[in-house]
């Protein structure tokens, strides 16, 4: 019954102790077996009907390509050919500061408007057939859907970070295998892919490029609607739209009812929703930068880019394609492109690679202590414990403001006066923190970790 016991190791090491990172790959590669369903805590696969042995060389691709099994980040890198080492960044080739020269695509961005420069790109010249992209499903606001397309038109308009925890590679088994496919997606979602490509490279050759984004953190459903709530609108039904990065960069959270009512909050304003819906799956990967990516894209975050605005984002660059795909965009004169150093990389986001490369591993072996885990083959050399006693402040914090009851009450208090308040405690925070994280970062070395997740490759 190898079947079975290929489903109850996805749930027993995943779906039960929460370490589910709604990828969506369970659907997307099984033949009707798993289904994405909705949940407080996310979509979740969910079993369809009974497994059959026809079921077990797709259930076994699942089991390999989980990432909420782990991933071993520094074995898959050594497979990516990169001239630059780095276990903080991933191994990359380059580092560039950028921002679209097309102030259509960029006021329309997250940040720079790169990904979708890109993606422009990569159909018009028939690098890749088709582009698969997250998209909000038309006329369902807060419902997000794998868009599939080779329309220059579509890809334009599918811009800004949705920080809702959606699955993307459900949809897999749609893709065709005479054409070719590049994927936009978030580091666990990038990994779960760059394992398949690794492991079963005929088979999944179709899917050519990876792009991925930074992700520090990403949040549960109900995010918005406790937005709404602190602003007297108890359904989402009265939401005709909402941009997640409204206008200037870094953008604003803007939301218009169907009466035409509009609210707007800014961007750094509206991280005050973190610590209430904190998804588990960002306080449990490594992987901020989307480290076995082809090319990953982030906010450019930088005092002197933020006053100036316009939009900028960060790109590491991890295959000589993609360096000579950016310069012949620059030649274009479709982008502004400037080459950084690893010093400057780091600094622009020293806070969120503290919080994911010591974070994470402080949290999963707090986790560790109820059940499963994810595995991953690399550990911090050394903690402090003043981190510790730190982490445990945060994870403290979360458990708190996650609370239902807890959630219930803030709901009724004004966003914009959260949002000040956050703001502030955020601003004392980080300087309380910075001496004690940024020490961290600056001798940060890593060892192996030889565990059973990493033999399933070797
Ligand atoms: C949940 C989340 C958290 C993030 N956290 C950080 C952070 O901490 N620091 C940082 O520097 N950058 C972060 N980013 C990345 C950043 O917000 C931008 O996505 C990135 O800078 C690219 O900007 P752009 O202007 O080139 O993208 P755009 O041109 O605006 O295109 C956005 C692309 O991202 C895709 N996309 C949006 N949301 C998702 C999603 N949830 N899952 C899969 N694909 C998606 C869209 O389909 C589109 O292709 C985060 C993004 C997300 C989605
Ligand atoms: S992380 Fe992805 S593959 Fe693993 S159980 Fe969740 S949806 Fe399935």
């Amino acid at each position: 019954m190898e079947q079975i016991n290929l489903v109850n190791k996805i749930y027993k090491e995943v779906i039960n102790p929460g370490n589910c990172f709604h990828c969506g790959l369970c659907e997307g590669l099984s033949n009707n077996l798993f289904k994405m369903t909705n949940s407080d805590r996310g979509p979740i696969p969910k079993l369809n009907r009974k497994p059959t042995f026809k079921d077990i060389p797709n259930l076994k691709k699942i089991v390999l390509a989980c990432p909420g099994r782990g991933i071993p980040y520094d074995y898959l890198s050594k497979k990516i050919k990169t001239k630059k080492k780095s276990r903080i960044l991933g191994n990359y080739n380059s580092l560039y500061i950028s921002s679209s020269k097309s102030k259509k695509i960029r006021q329309k961005s997250s940040s720079g408007g790169l990904i979708r420069t890109l993606l422009i790109e990569m159909i018009k010249t028939k690098e890749v057939d088709y582009a698969c992209v997250l998209d909000e499903k038309k006329n369902d606001v807060l419902k997000f859907d794998t868009l599939i397309t080779n329309s220059i038109e579509r890809i334009y308009n599918v811009s800004q970070s949705i920080y809702q925890t959606s699955p993307l590679l459900h949809k897999l088994k749609l893709l065709k295998k005479n054409k070719t496919y590049v994927f936009v997606g978030t580091p666990e979602q990038i990994a779960s892919l760059r394992i398949l490509k690794i492991k079963y490279p005929k088979e999944f050759k179709h899917i050519k490029y990876l792009i991925g984004i930074y992700v520090g953190t990403n949040m549960y459903p109900g995010a918005i609607q406790f937005y709404l709530s602190g602003n007297g609108i108890k359904n989402i039904k009265n939401i005709k739209k909402i941009h997640w990065r409204y206008g200037e960069w870094p953008g604003e959270l803007r939301i218009i009812t169907k009466n035409n009512r509009i609210l707007s909050l800014k961007k750094f304003y509206y991280n005050y929703l973190i610590p209430f819906f904190i998804s588990k799956s960002c306080l449990i990967t490594p992987d901020f930068t989307s480290e076995l990516s082809d090319i990953s894209f982030g906010d450019a975050w930088s005092p002197i880019l933020e006053n100036k605005g316009h939009g900028y984002s960060v790109i590491i660059t991890r295959s000589e394609k993609f360096d000579k795909i950016l310069k012949k965009l620059e030649k274009k004169n479709h982008l502004e492109l400037k080459i950084i150093n690893f010093q400057e990389a780091i600094k622009m986001h020293a806070h969120m690679i503290e919080f994911k490369k010591i974070g994470s591993y402080l949290r999963i072996k707090k986790f560790g202590i109820n059940g499963p885990i994810p595995l991953y083959d690399l550990k911090p050399n050394h903690v402090s414990n003043l981190r510790k006693k730190i982490e445990i402040f945060i994870l403290s914090i979360i458990s708190i403001a996650s609370n239902r009851k807890i959630k219930k009450i803030f709901s009724f208090i004004n966003s914009h006066f959260l949002g000040y308040i956050f703001k502030i405690i955020r601003h004392f925070w980080k300087l309380i923190s910075k001496p004690t994280k940024r020490k961290g970062l600056d001798n940060l070395k890593f060892t192996k970790v030889n565990n059973i997740r990493l033999k399933e490759f070797l």
